[in-house]
């Protein structure tokens, strides 16, 4: 498939490939038939969370956070405004790092909230810290 894109359901995990052109559309999940690029934040676990920032080819931004952490509960609606504001040019998901306490480890997270960009696969940038949805919105249209 030529300019084939691969996107990882964040709901349920199915890797998808559709062609680039097609992302417009709102291209849907071949298995759960979610909406692939929807605007909205979603929770994930440790499985989603390596499948997504591994291998997908749209930036994805991921909110590292617990439920016990004052400042993550302050952050999420700002989060979502961010991520309604970028949809179709990036994703968004969350990861509790209370339950999923083998990932924050693994990327050496010391303090929550953190923001992780990836792009292509990798790694791209952390924002920590409680912040607006300017600021988190100006950080990834920086690194798009
Ligand atoms: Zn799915």
């Amino acid at each position: 498939m030529e300019n084939a894109l691969r996107l990882t359901c964040l709901s349920c995990g199915q890797a998808n490939r559709f062609p680039a052109a097609r992302l417009d559309a709102g291209p849907k999940c071949a298995k759960c038939g979610l909406l692939l690029v929807d605007g909205d934040v979603i929770a994930i676990g440790h499985q989603r969370h390596d499948k997504a920032t591994q291998t997908d080819a749209l930036p994805l931004i991921v909110d590292y956070w617990a439920p016990w952490c004052g400042p993550c509960r302050t952050m999420a609606p700002e989060f979502a405004k961010a991520a309604k504001a970028l949809r179709g040019q990036a994703r968004f998901a969350k990861i509790d790092t209370e339950q999923y306490q083998a990932v924050s480890q693994r990327l050496q997270i010391r303090g929550i909230p953190l923001l992780i960009l990836y792009a292509g696969g990798r790694e791209v940038a952390r924002l920590s810290g409680a912040r607006p949805s300017a600021d988190i919105e100006a950080f990834v249209r920086q690194h798009l």
